[in-house]
């Protein structure tokens, strides 16, 4: 990951960095601009979700699918999508 000096433009590279959440890093930063020299802290956060982790399935869903046939999968999917519909 590049970071970008705020001071002077230059890169500037991590040193170290401290993870205070899942979601939540601090990166301490120094400037490879010798005239500038400027070390600081950047944080760095989970911002949102694109595509769901598999992680997040719960296990007997994924039993169910797994041990799912092609019409089930559909008609699972099928109810999914209703629910989308509705919501909206
Ligand atoms: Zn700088």
């Amino acid at each position: 990951m590049r970071i970008r000096c705020n001071r002077c433009g230059k890169t500037a590279t991590i040193q170290s960095s401290t993870q205070i959440s899942d979601e939540f890093k601090q990166l301490y930063c120094c400037c490879t601009n010798p005239q500038c020299g400027h070390t600081f802290v950047m944080d760095l956060a989970f911002s949102h979700t694109l595509s769901p982790s598999a992680v997040d399935i719960p296990p007997e869903a994924l039993e169910r699918i797994r041990g799912a046939s092609r019409g089930e999968l559909r008609e699972m999917f099928q109810v999914l999508q209703g629910g989308m519909q509705g919501a909206g």
